[in-house]
């Protein structure tokens, strides 16, 4: 079977340095925070280019961090893509707010800002819950349309959460990278991100002082940072282990190529497969780091069927829709109210994606697709 995400391989590239590195963690007798933790955070902070980031446990604490440090909680409203992986919306509900859905635009995967703006505005209208947040989520390492979405934050006084858990080091129309595109950014390190460490792990970013004092805080039981004595709030025990950050060193090392090398390889099969499904847009000037190639078919079930019998494997993401789950039933939205997602969620599959994927397999790949769509 071919790998789906390839990380043998690139581990066979860095061996020795991973060793080297956690060898150095082994030796120092320092397993949480310490010295690696703050150098990962230094070139994370000058890789996205923001004034601070802060290392921690998951994808899903840096979420809760953000929503906690923010003030979040029973009441608020927060604004979310119903098109994405749970964590998203679990936070939100974690921290006692109201997960409200917008719908995706049918070209990107990611947030509508015209959605977007009449779910503002509706509970706006309503008035049973209090605005508060954004959490647009860069789906399959894709920015969303922060240059849309930015405005109607200003013009409805709400923080943006930027969800780059998929997307760490995409770059935006403005040349900026993620996740330095919200008031806070959140990525994830689980292993088959594309920046990813060999266990879990994640990062949150600022430029607000205040913001990071607080995520400084929540990261260590509320800590103060006067008197470690004294828990000035509630907070998470969210910190990275040192172990991790040592990896994630010597990962971030590739990481630049390995964009490049994922623009090749997301390139062939865009050429590979052109008029047999549909792709992800990808808008002038944005630069995608692919976490996932997810095209659309009718004939996905087939599709997929073929490629298994090629050892080829797939996956699907996401299959049910945010607003559809069993979880979020409380929420009281039907099949209907997000059509665009939904009709993504009913014909969208996943190829294996990764910088080490060889052009004789996406051809293989490529071929097998055609061959199912046009019998
Ligand atoms: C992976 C992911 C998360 C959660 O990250 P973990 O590190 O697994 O907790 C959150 N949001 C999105 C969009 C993700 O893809």
């Amino acid at each position: 079977m071919l790998p789906f995400i390839d990380l043998k391989y690139q581990y066979s590239l860095i061996r020795d340095e991973i060793h080297a590195g956690i060898d150095r963690v082994l030796e120092s007798g320092h397993y949480i925070l310490g010295a690696e933790i703050n150098e990962l955070e230094k070139q994370l902070a000058e890789y996205a280019g923001v004034k601070h980031a802060l290392a921690c446990s998951s994808g899903t604490d840096a979420l809760l961090m953000a929503l906690m440090a923010l003030g979040i909680g029973p009441g608020d409203a927060v604004f979310t893509t119903p098109f994405t992986f749970f964590a998203t919306v679990e936070t939100i509900a974690l921290v006692g707010a109201t997960p409200v859905f917008a719908d995706i635009d049918e070209g990107t995967y990611n947030i509508d800002p015209a959605k977007l703006e009449e779910a503002i505005l509706k509970v706006e209208r309503e008035g049973k819950l209090k605005p508060k947040a954004i959490i647009p989520v860069d789906l399959f390492g894709l920015t969303a349309d922060y240059k849309a979405i930015k405005p109607l934050a200003d013009a409805h006084g709400l923080a943006i959460i930027e969800d780059a858990c998929q997307a760490f080091g995409a770059v935006a129309p403005s040349g900026k990278r993620a996740p330095s595109l919200g008031t806070i950014g959140c990525t994830s390190f689980f292993p088959a991100k594309p920046l990813g460490c060999y266990g879990d792990g994640g990062a949150v970013f600022t430029d607000d002082d205040d913001l990071f004092d607080k995520m400084y805080s929540i990261l260590v039981h509320g800590r103060s940072a006067e008197d470690r004595y004294n828990n000035v709030r509630l907070g998470l025990n969210a910190r990275c282990d040192t172990i991790q950050a040592a990896v994630l060193l010597a990962k971030l090392k590739l990481f630049p190529g390995e964009v490049e090398m994922r623009q090749v390889v997301a390139d062939r099969y865009r050429a590979g497969l052109k008029d047999l499904v549909s792709v992800q847009t990808i808008p002038e000037g944005c630069v995608s780091v692919y976490a996932q190639f997810c095209p659309r078919s009718p004939k996905f079930a087939e599709i997929q069927a073929a490629l298994k019998a090629a050892d080829v494997p797939t996956a699907r993401y996401y299959p049910i829709p945010m607003h559809l789950l069993g979880a979020t039933e409380y929420l009281g939205y039907k099949k209907g109210d997000m059509p665009v997602a939904e009709a993504c969620a009913a014909d969208i599959f996943a190829l294996p994606m990764h910088p080490y994927l060889k052009a004789e397999d996406i051809d293989r790949i490529c071929g097998v697709i055609a061959d199912t769509v046009k019998k």
